[in-house]
């Protein structure tokens, strides 16, 4: 698939192992990341040396609207067109709904939340004009079930989930695709609160018996992008049977 793809949240975890699936399948790349910008260049020389691809790196805060287009002006410069969208950066809080502070809600809508529309409104246009597209949000089985302790992060991940379908639907008649991937646990530092103890009890909770890896998740991601442009507002459950 010789597509141009930019990934939001692409120095660690989930979003890193999808832009080396990406690479491997010949897909040039503008991969994003919020403070790690010298790791992130060294990820992208070694892509592109590897797979004979582009690849370029930028430092955006997608929680901030004026970041957001910025991002998607450099990523269009320098890949020339954005054909995929993966809008995956995002942030979890855990505690009790009533020590939620105000800061914090609005840290994690604006990360979560806001950020794929502010990307996604940025980007839309080129692809409208082209009236070819994909937009892939990144988004979690607590946004379709809700979580104790993580309402904030439920919540927002309910959000990503009705404006993908909502965008989805409005979209469609210019060729442009939106999906969801739903995911369940998936072992990244997301879950380093977590004990080794709770994370053994948490993996007895799925019929998988284990969290996905990064890895695992980084090739979903691919099997949406290369999926016919028929799929389309789906919100696609990744969880090894857990929910
Ligand atoms: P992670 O913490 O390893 O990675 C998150 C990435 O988002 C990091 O690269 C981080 O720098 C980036 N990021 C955070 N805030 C940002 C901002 N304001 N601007 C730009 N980048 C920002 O976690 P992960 O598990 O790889 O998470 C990736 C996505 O997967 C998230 O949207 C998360 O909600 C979702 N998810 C994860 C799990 C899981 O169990 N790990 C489950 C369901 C959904």
């Amino acid at each position: 698939m010789n597509k141009n793809v930019l990934i939001t949240g692409a120095s660690r975890g989930i979003g890193l192992d999808a832009a080396k699936v990406f690479a491997e399948h010949g897909c040039n790349l503008a991969l994003c990341c919020h403070n790690s910008i010298d790791e992130l260049k060294l990820l992208c020389a070694k892509l592109s040396n590897q797979y004979n691809i582009s690849a370029s790196a930028f430092c955006a805060d997608v929680s901030d609207s004026k970041q957001s287009l910025q991002l998607i002006d450099n990523a269009t410069r320098a890949l020339g067109s954005i054909d995929i969208l993966i809008n995956n950066a995002g942030i979890s809080i855990v505690g009790l709904i009533c020590d939620l502070s105000d800061e914090d809600w609005m840290k994690i809508v604006n990360t979560n939340l806001s950020s794929v529309f502010y990307c996604s409104r940025s980007v839309l246009p080129q692809m409208i004009r082209r009236k070819s597209g994909k937009i892939i949000n990144v988004s979690s089985v607590f946004g379709i079930y809700g979580a104790s302790c993580e309402a904030a992060y439920s919540a927002t991940k309910g959000g990503v989930n009705a404006l993908t379908r909502s965008m989805a639907k409005e979209l469609a008649i210019s060729n442009i695709q939106v999906n969801a991937a739903a995911f369940g646990a998936i072992d990244t530092s997301m879950n380093d609160n977590l004990s080794d103890e709770e994370k053994k009890s948490l993996s007895a909770e799925i019929p998988a018996d284990r969290f996905a890896t990064s890895m695992e998740a980084g090739e979903f991601l691919y099997h949406i992008a290369s999926s016919p442009s028929y799929m389309n507002g789906q919100i696609i459950q990744f969880d090894g049977g857990w929910i």
